[in-house]
């Protein structure tokens, strides 16, 4: 057979095999048809490679507009995580910070008003503090007293309830789950929803990677939500989507949802390039299964950096592995450059693994373990050109 990027025939024949069985037919190879670098790239689940089936169905995606809430690909894909939730009304968003911001914004009126969530949230450290721009919020952070996960105790400090015209009344409670891999249980969202409810406080949930939690057997999908007055959920992340999150709630919020988002700019014209990918994200790599089999191979490369005598930071629950790079006497600049020269990507102790990680990418991970827990450098620098790229074992 012929050969492309100059690989040999064997491996060509491999590539060509797995895209077939990716799209269910006869396809081109072409970036969507494998991995690629993704294949061996810990940085983060965001680097999944969207695939042929999702290209895809991109092509035969209906064209129509979605601000005018005419496409049909965009209004599916809405009504189906709606069902898939347990709520009322779902809406797309561009981005996981587009979500959550759009969501808090919605929640909010005018101030004075403040918001409690985990000191290390994503909307307290990665969304430029749109919060505080967009909301004139006060955000509260919280420390979670049994170094895991904010219990109803530790929200209880942080929340002001009060009519006092020297306060901030909290407004908005917004949890994250999983946060840094760790699940947030499902009782304990219970407990902190049912007393702010009480209170006439709000609940959002940061839900990026709720998949993750859900396909760890913490709770289903509907349980989790029911917690929750908003919930924002991304496809881009270990689904493997190209572009896209969701926002989920109330009819009422989704229509609140919809004036802000246009006004930040969110508004899709022809939005079923973005949702028909999005639709067989849920649908392969969700609902097809492909979580829990990252949460094994997590687990996996936990026990293997643990049997060589490095230690961890945090237990794997999900799809996160944290090595501890201190106890191991190496900087994180040093450990991401020894990765690259077995090929690897890093971005320091914490190693995420998605589903285009595979046994491959993993024998180089046991390789640098080697040389970083035994003190020593690694030579020379390895190959990883993309035609080279295995396909990870399904
Ligand atoms: C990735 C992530 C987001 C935001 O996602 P973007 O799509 O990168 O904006 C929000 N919250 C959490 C917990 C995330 O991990």
């Amino acid at each position: 057979m012929a050969t492309t990027n100059g690989a040999p025939a064997l491996e060509q024949q491999a590539v060509q095999k797995e895209a077939q069985h990716q799209a269910n037919g006869d396809v081109a190879i072409n970036n969507w048809s494998q991995p690629g670098p993704a294949a061996f790239d810990f940085r983060s689940d965001v680097v999944t490679t969207p695939t042929t089936r999702m290209l895809n169905a991109i092509a035969s995606t209906s064209l129509l507009d979605d601000v005018f809430q005419d496409d049909p690909t965009t209004n599916n894909l809405e009504a189906f995580m709606a069902d898939l939730t347990g709520k009322e009304a779902a809406l797309l968003v561009l981005s996981g910070t587009m979500g959550n911001q759009v969501a808090i914004r919605t929640q909010l009126l005018a101030p004075p008003h403040s918001v409690v969530t985990d000191h290390r949230s994503h909307i307290m450290e990665w969304e430029a503090g749109g919060v505080a721009s967009l909301c004139g919020a006060l955000v509260k952070p919280v420390t979670p007293s049994n170094g895991a996960y904010v219990t109803l105790a530790d929200v209880k400090k942080q929340t002001v309830i009060s009519s006092d015209i020297h306060a901030c009344p909290t407004k908005l409670i917004s949890l994250e789950n999983t946060l840094s891999g760790i699940i947030l249980p499902l009782e304990e969202c219970q407990r902190i929803s049912t007393w702010a409810h009480q209170h006439d406080i709000l609940m959002h949930l940061d839900g990026a990677r709720l998949w993750e939690a859900v396909a760890a057997g913490a709770g289903s999908l509907k349980d989790y939500c029911a917690c929750f007055d908003s919930i924002s959920l991304c496809f881009s992340k270990g689904l493997g989507a190209p572009i896209g999150s969701i926002i989920v709630g109330n009819k009422a919020f989704r229509e609140r949802a919809r004036w802000v988002r246009k006004s930040i700019g969110g508004g899709l014209r022809q939005a079923g390039v973005v949702t028909a990918a999005a639709r067989v994200a849920v649908e392969d790599n969700f609902l097809g299964g492909k979580l829990k089999a990252c949460h094994a191979r997590a687990r996996q490369i936990s026990e293997l950096w643990i049997s060589k005598g490095g230690k961890v930071t945090n237990p794997v629950e999900t799809n996160m592995v944290w090595f501890d790079l201190d106890a191991a006497g190496i900087s994180t600049e040093k450990f991401i450059e020894e990765g690259e020269k077995v090929g690897l990507r890093l971005l320091g102790g914490r190693l995420v693994v998605h589903y285009q990680i595979g046994d491959e990418a993993v024998s180089r991970l046991e390789k640098l373990m080697q040389a970083v827990l035994k003190g020593k450098q690694l030579n020379g620098t390895a190959e990883h050109a993309p035609e080279k790229l295995q396909f990870p074992t399904e």
